[in-house]
């Protein structure tokens, strides 16, 4: 008689089944900016903040664990992402307004907060009209443009760590700094509490347009991009080192250093992470030997790199 085989344990009967979606094996191209990069192991979505802290509470300390918002800052290798990813799902999108303190769910969109801002008269937050992340991804980057980032209007926040406990901190506590947060790498973003000042909605909108227009006409807001890819180095920008070393419009594959605005890399159609991560890292090597600078990557990037065919293989 035959012994019955016993199917591998996959990763997703490792996981608390929580309440949200979990999905293997999720096309993360489809949900970044670049619109590129290979498969979450298992994505999950969960329902609430409840969900959430159950869900790392009961997933056991081996799994790798990465969060993201809507990827407005990521690029996702070919190979895709071990463990499990995690996507804040639409309980997470709130936004209330009290006065002129703004309550809003880490998985809400900049220019939502922005827009809602200006529907209850709050100033101060226009700057996220131009940002297309979301309010987590704006607490772990620092998020600003403008003059103005979002340390400057956050009075606290709330996440949860890898072991479910919620904790509760003021923004002065999060070591906030240029395009970084010192908050723990295990910390995901559930809620932000921003204030603003009592301002005409006229006002308002008025500077909300002039935000629109400066980034159209600046930035190729309407291609597959990663945002700034290279941090400012200190009393430098970026931009004026990457086009001063030639690399303006630089191609490999199918990535390309925007010809609008050189700090920018472009998907163009059919480029893979690992043209646009090589370009960026082609881009640094020039600018190096040109001017003696080393550009630091503002864009996270994140899984592994697609194995390479073996050459000959058939
Ligand atoms: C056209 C364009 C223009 C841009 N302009 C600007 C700009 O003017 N200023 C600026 O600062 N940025 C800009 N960016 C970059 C990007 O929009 C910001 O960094 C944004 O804050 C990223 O948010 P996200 O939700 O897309 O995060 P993602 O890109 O998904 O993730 C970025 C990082 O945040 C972390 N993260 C996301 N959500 C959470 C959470 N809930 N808790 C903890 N960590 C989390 C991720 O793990 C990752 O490390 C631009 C990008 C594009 C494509």
């Amino acid at each position: 008689m035959m012994a019955a085989q016993r199917t591998p344990e996959t990763l997703i009967d490792r996981l608390p089944p929580g309440r949200g979606r979990l999905t293997e094996n999720a096309d993360l191209s489809k949900v970044t900016w670049f619109r590129v990069g290979g498969p979450a192991e298992v994505l999950f979505r969960p329902e609430d903040k409840d969900d959430l802290a159950d869900f790392l509470r009961g997933t056991p300390a081996d799994v790798p664990l990465t969060v993201m918002g809507v990827g407005s800052n990521l690029l996702v290798r070919d190979g895709g992402v071990e463990g499990v990813v995690i996507r804040l799902g639409r309980e997470f999108a709130r936004v209330e307004i009290d006065g002129t303190d703004v309550r809003a769910g880490a998985g809400a969109p900049d220019v939502n907060v922005a827009l809602t801002c200006r529907d209850h008269g709050v100033g101060g937050l226009e700057f996220l009209r131009g940002i297309p992340g979301t309010i987590g991804g704006a607490l772990r980057m620092n998020a600003g443009a403008y003059g103005r980032e979002i340390k400057d209007v956050l009075v606290e926040a709330e996440a949860v760590d890898r072991s479910g406990n919620v904790h509760r901190v003021q923004a002065a506590d999060l070591g906030l700094e240029y395009r970084k947060s010192a908050a723990p790498e295990d910390w995901i973003f559930t809620t932000a509490l921003l204030r603003g000042t009592a301002e005409d909605k006229a006002v308002i909108a008025k500077r909300l347009a002039a935000v629109s227009e400066a980034r159209s006409e600046t930035q190729p807001v309407k291609s597959r991009t990663g945002g700034s890819t290279f941090k400012n180095p200190p009393g430098a920008k970026a931009w004026e080192l990457i086009d001063a070393a030639g690399c303006r419009g630089l191609k490999r594959g199918g990535a390309m250093v925007s010809e609008q605005h050189c700090n920018f890399l472009i998907n163009t159609g059919g480029a893979t992470a690992a043209d646009l991560e090589g370009l960026g890292e082609e881009v640094r090597r020039r600018v190096e030997q040109a001017s003696g600078v080393v550009l630091d990557w503002e864009i996270k990037r994140i899984g592994r790199h697609a194995e390479r065919k073996s050459e000959g293989a058939s």
